[in-house]
């Protein structure tokens, strides 16, 4: 099971926000990204952007609501081109067919692109454990496989590092002259590499898209690890999660215009990669065999819950991290798992559990901010909300952590608030309450919590002394006495 630490993310958050170097990647390289998403649209219209993403919503809905059908479709396709097909139920069966490959073909080198749903498996030790060795060549994931540490962005992975940090590393692990030019560092970590995928005997790669109609694997990158990792090596595997099915190459071209353009603002990506199975003897290179790894590993969960269903919509592009505010304050490793961010909050409780997640709903201000900025217009707060919700109302005492004082000032509220004579006498208590507390109108620390945890880090407004039915009942007496 892959190490989840998702309890701790208020803990997590809060020594996150104190780490400045981390403030200051988060910084530059989110709002970089963001700030490229936005011209990337300007440049084809707001109103072609709206229809791009109602015509990916569609593809989406309508694959996920059929996707018995095209992954059969997908199967048969890829078996048609000499490829093989192997379903996983979850993390460990889905290792175990990946053990088992490298275990019969005698795999001593493994080459990998980049590969969420590998991350969620945890698949690196496992192989490692039998001896192989095993290195990624996305350069963000090269670098935190060198640091040891896991991404932390599902489209930059090694986002939370300063350049110096980089070069620290490669200094010390690659054992290189210290040296923080960029182009450098890429040629030390190309040349790292760049024997490792030639005497690669596997390549992993995960997929941005399954294209059912043709049985083919798509990835994009920037780097052109993705085409090393699938044709140099003799054996090909793909790992990705079941939901990446779409039906057509049609479809696949909506796609291929949001996910650059949501991710870092290109039109296109420098690569773009289409595996439809093993060489054929036509060919002039590939791999001997290729296999598809598609994994469920919670996903049919998700599939059947009709509230949660939207969040398989999901293309991994990052745009809506990198617009939320909680992110941009705590950077992707507060959130204890894989995936980060609004759609992690979201993702992880389903994949894990609640009940290991519990914190994650709430790391949200619900702004809204995240559905504005998703491609596939997935309903982020709604769902967010609807786990909050699952939460809150659990009568299991370890999923409902809500504190006593919180439930019972969260009923006291719905009382006043629903009976007018309650909220009269209520405000007034509260005007007399806060006289010790409250200056120019504002409260800079509240004496209790949970309104002393707010005042930490800004103020509260105090209760003014003319409520709104106060000043409207005045006002609409002032406007009667002038029109007598
Ligand atoms: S939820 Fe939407 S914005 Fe966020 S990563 Fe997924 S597709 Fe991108």
């Amino acid at each position: 099971m892959p190490q989840i630490k998702t309890q701790d993310f208020f803990d997590a958050s809060a020594l996150s926000i104190k780490d400045p170097e981390l403030r200051q990647a988060l910084q530059r390289v989110g709002t970089g990204f963001d700030n490229a998403r936005r011209e990337a649209i300007d440049e084809v219209s707001a109103e072609v952007w709206e229809q791009w993403r109602e015509s990916a919503r569609q593809i989406k809905e309508h694959t996920i609501d059929h996707l018995d059908y095209y992954l059969e479709l997908l199967h048969d396709n890829v078996t048609k081109n000499g490829g093989q097909v192997h379903f996983a139920r979850d993390a460990e069966q889905a290792n175990a067919i990946v053990a088992n490959l490298v275990k019969s073909k005698g795999v001593k080198i493994v080459t990998k692109g980049k590969s969420m749903v590998s991350e969620e498996l945890s698949l690196n030790p496992v192989l490692e454990g039998l001896g192989t060795e095993v290195y990624e060549t996305d350069l963000g994931e090269y670098i935190i496989q060198l640091a040891n540490e896991t991404p932390s962005h599902l489209v930059a992975p090694a986002l939370h590092k300063t350049k110096a940090q980089v070069a620290q590393l490669f200094s010390d692990k690659l054992g290189v002259p210290y040296t923080d030019d960029i182009e450098e560092m890429a040629r030390v970590a190309r040349e790292a590499l760049r024997g490792k995928f030639l005497a690669a005997d596997m390549g992993i790669s995960g997929a941005n898209f399954l294209v059912a109609e043709t049985g083919s694997l798509v990835i994009i990158t920037n780097e052109g690890n993705g085409r090393l990792c699938t044709s140099a090596p003799r054996i090909h595997v793909g790992i990705t999660g079941m939901e990446k099915v779409i039906p057509s190459l049609h479809d696949l071209a909506v796609f291929l215009r949001l996910l650059p353009r949501s991710a870092t603002g290109q039109r296109l990506t420098s690569y773009m990669s289409m595996v439809s199975g093993p060489r054929r003897e036509s060919d002039e290179d590939g791999p001997e065999e290729f296999h598809l790894v598609i994994v469920d590993n919670g996903r049919s969960k998700m599939l059947a819950d009709p509230k949660l269903r939207e969040s398989l919509y999901c293309i991994r592009c990052g745009a809506c991290l990198n617009i939320c505010p909680v992110y941009q304050k705590v950077g992707g490793h507060a959130y204890g798992w894989v995936y980060p961010g609004p759609i992690g909050a979201i993702v992880t409780p389903s994949l894990v559990g609640l009940k290991q997640a519990k914190d994650l709903p709430f790391a949200s201000s619900l702004c809204g901010a995240c559905r504005e900025a998703c491609p596939v217009k997935i309903n982020i707060p709604r769902m967010l909300l609807h786990l909050r919700q699952e939460l809150t109302e659990s009568s299991e005492p370890a999923v409902n952590s809500t504190p006593a004082l919180e439930s019972i000032l969260a009923r006291c509220y719905t009382a006043t608030m629903s009976h007018p004579t309650l909220l009269s006498m209520g405000t007034k208590l509260l005007k007399l309450l806060q006289i010790p507390v409250a200056r120019n109108g504002r409260i800079q620390k509240a004496p209790f919590a949970p309104l002393s945890r707010w005042t930490r880090s800004r103020d509260l407004p105090a209760v003014p002394q003319r409520s709104f039915r106060e000043i409207w009942r005045q006002e609409l007496s002032g406007s009667n006495q002038s029109h007598q």
